[in-house]
């Protein structure tokens, strides 16, 4: 089932994520309502938070990007191909940032049509649970590191405008409001 994604002004979007206690039929159909709408926003991470639920889950699927590259090594050094992992379910995902601020280019299902570079570490080390939870441990980097960092965020209510810096915050601004009196007006609609 595609799920409502809820844009920015809803305060479920602040909410920190539970953190997810045993994989049952309810989690598992949730995960795959999750991914059927990813791929149907064509998106390329969604946190449960931004369909209603906050709850520490979030997926991932970097294969439709051609032109930025991933990369992932798994047992230390081995690298591994990211689209073999793809779509990527993490459960209750605790993620260690390494490597220098870069920034690049960074888009929301949340906030439709805001785009602004964002400065974040350029790997990350995680540690999860998958769809079945099984540990999982890898490293990534490109790409993948940057959306795994975006929706980790999202688990715990940060959003991308709060990484911005000053003056993209700036450059943004007025389409982030305008975002958010939409979106408090349809939830205002919504509960009359
Ligand atoms: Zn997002």
């Amino acid at each position: 089932m595609i799920l409502r994604v809820l844009k920015y002004g809803d305060p479920v979007l602040r909410r920190k994520g539970a953190p997810v206690e045993a994989i049952t039929p309810e989690i598992r159909q949730f995960i795959a309502d999750m991914l059927e709408t990813m791929a149907d926003a064509r998106g390329i991470g969604l946190a449960a938070q931004q369909v209603g639920s906050p709850l520490l889950i979030t997926t991932l699927d970097i294969r439709d990007v051609k032109n930025r590259p991933s990369y992932m090594w798994i047992n230390g050094q081995d690298e591994a191909d990211p689209e073999a992992f793809m779509p990527m379910i993490l459960i209750n995902p605790k993620i260690r940032p390494m490597g220098k601020l870069e920034p690049g280019p960074e888009g929301c299902l949340s906030f439709p049509e805001i785009f602004g570079d964002i400065p974040r570490p350029s790997e990350v080390e995680v540690e999860a649970l998958d769809s079945e939870g099984r540990p999982i441990q890898f490293r990534a980097g490109g790409l993948l590191a940057r959306a795994i960092q975006h929706e980790v965020d999202h688990l715990h209510g940060i959003l991308f405008i709060d990484r911005m810096d000053s003056i993209t915050r700036q450059e943004v601004r007025p389409d982030v409001e305008e975002l958010m009196q939409r979106t408090k007006a349809s939830l205002a609609r919504a509960s009359s």
